[in-house]
């Protein structure tokens, strides 16, 4: 039962307009439908980022632990969690807009 809405960031930095909070908000929403994917580093394997819906594309990624920082399709890494045998029934596409 976890309904924390609040959104963690560093407002020294910037500030959330209350559209864009929304958007936030929105997106943690339909995050939970969807089945996530962990993008490891190549090298090291470590946990670089938690992919939702897009099967294709390109990530610029940056390992904080052994600093690679590469662009990677995603086409070409395509490993999914290893508990994750569930078809996403949902093909979503990458909205580019
Ligand atoms: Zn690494």
């Amino acid at each position: 039962m976890n309904q924390n809405k609040e959104i963690i960031f560093d407002s020294r930095y910037g500030h959330l307009t209350p559209e864009v909070e929304q958007k936030i908000l929105k997106s943690r929403e339909e995050i939970r439908q969807i089945k996530g994917r962990e993008l490891k580093c190549p090298v090291c394997g470590f946990r670089l980022e938690e992919i939702y819906g897009i099967t294709a594309g390109y990530v610029h990624v940056k390992c904080r632990k052994c600093k690679l920082e590469e662009p990677l399709n995603l086409a070409y890494f395509r490993k999914l969690k290893s508990n994750s045998m569930l078809i996403n029934p949902f093909k979503i596409g990458h909205n580019s807009r």
